[in-house]
Formats: C-alpha cells, structure tokens, sequence
C-alpha cells in the first residue's frame, strides 16, 4: 500500500501478479503464514528455504503435498520447482486454491490423510445435494474401513466410483454437480491418494490395516 499499485503489480508475473499469504502447515520445521512474491517464488523455497518453512520435519523425505488447500489434487517431488503461480499450478492439475500448503513427511499415511480430509467434507457437507451429502458419506465410511484393516481389494475401485458419482470423469477442475463447490472438492485427496498410492491402499487391505507403526503414523 505504501508503494503504490504498480508496484505491487510489477512483483510476479502475468496473471499471478504481486505477493500473496501463503499458510505452510504439516510435517516442515517452521509452519507459518508467509507473504511472497507469486511466481518467483517456487514450492521449493516455500518448503525447504531456512527463511521460510526450513524443510521437512526431522531430516525426513516429503512423500506429497497439497498446494492450495484439501480440495486441490496432491503435489510430489516433481512439482517442487514449480513457481507459486496460478495457471502453471492448474495447467499441472490442482490449484493454489486458498494458499493453504500441506506438507506430508515419507511416514505420512495416505489412507488416513485422505479419509481425514474425506471426513472433513462429509461433516462440512449441508446435504442439499445428494452426490455431495452421500458420497461424503460413502466415502468416509470405505475410508474408514481400509484404515481399519477391514477394506476389501474391491474397495479401490467402489472409491473411484462413488468419487465419480460425485463429479463424472474425475477431471480437473471437477464437474460440477451440486449447488456449491464443496461436493465437487471431495474426490481430489482420494484420486490423487489412489493415483500415487494405490500399492499402500492395497497393502492395508492385504495386511488388515494400517502398515505404518502406531507411533510413526503421521497424518495431517
Ligand atoms: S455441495 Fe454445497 S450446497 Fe450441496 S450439499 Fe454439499 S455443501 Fe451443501
């Protein structure tokens, strides 16, 4: 405000310019509210600088993180040298959505991240909408059992389907089906779980529950 606009505009680049908060949060040194060049700035630097969020936790390797938010589909290693940028963000299939960056650590759970998430919907969920207020619902509960160790190998392909009930196609941006955004929000933590994950589904299945020791499990 004190520099004027055009000065703000001349920071970033096309339609991501000037600075913006972003929120780190999850399993980095120093989680915190930063304010950053858009563009200029990479997820890279966001997670790992010492200014910002210091790397992540414990020396240990990232395993994925959400971008913008739990409604925007999952980022890994090879989305670290991306710009905090939005259409290069969405081009590569999620969004910077609420700026709200989640760091999940190798020991993450992707399960249980995903079913947290899941959760987290179906409770927020108003139920006008029926893909919304059941699969919300449906989820949560196939979610739940796999973490469990109660899931069947067949419930892989019943998430992908109810997901696919609740926006047809499992595009990205989802299609829109109901009356507000947050039904369509509810598959990208599944879709992208099962896309990267779909071995660690598979072994809570054929292991009767969660693989992750009880004290190691670290979820968001
Ligand atoms: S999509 Fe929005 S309006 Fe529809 S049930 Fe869900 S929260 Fe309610």
């Amino acid at each position: 405000m004190l520099n004027g606009g055009a000065a703000f505009a001349a920071l970033g680049q096309g339609s991501s310019a000037g600075t913006r908060l972003f929120a780190l949060s999850g399993h980095v040194r120093r989680p915190g509210w930063y304010e950053l060049e858009m563009s200029k700035v990479t997820f890279r630097d966001l997670i790992y600088d010492d200014s910002l969020g210091g790397g992540v936790r414990e020396g240990r390797q990232l395993k994925a993180f959400i971008p913008g938010g739990v409604s925007a589909p999952w980022f890994f290693e090879e989305h670290l040298d991306m710009g905090l940028d939005q259409e290069a963000v969405g081009n590569a299939g999620s969004m910077l959505g609420s700026g709200s960056v989640v760091v999940m650590d190798e020991n993450t759970c992707a399960v249980r991240a995903a079913w947290r998430i899941s959760r987290f919907f179906h409770r927020e969920s108003c139920g006008q909408c029926t893909p919304c207020r059941e699969g919300s619902g449906w989820v949560d509960k196939i979610l739940r059992r796999i973490e469990d160790g109660l899931g069947r190998e067949e419930d892989i392909e019943l998430l992908l389907d109810a997901c696919d009930n609740i926006a047809p196609g499992l595009t990205w941006p989802p299609k829109q089906t109901t009356i507000c955004v947050l039904g369509p929000s509810i598959p990208s933590s599944i879709v992208s779980g099962i896309h990267r994950f779909e071995d660690e589904f598979l072994l809570h299945v054929k292991e009767g529950g969660c693989p992750h020791p009880p004290d190691e499990v670290r979820h968001v």
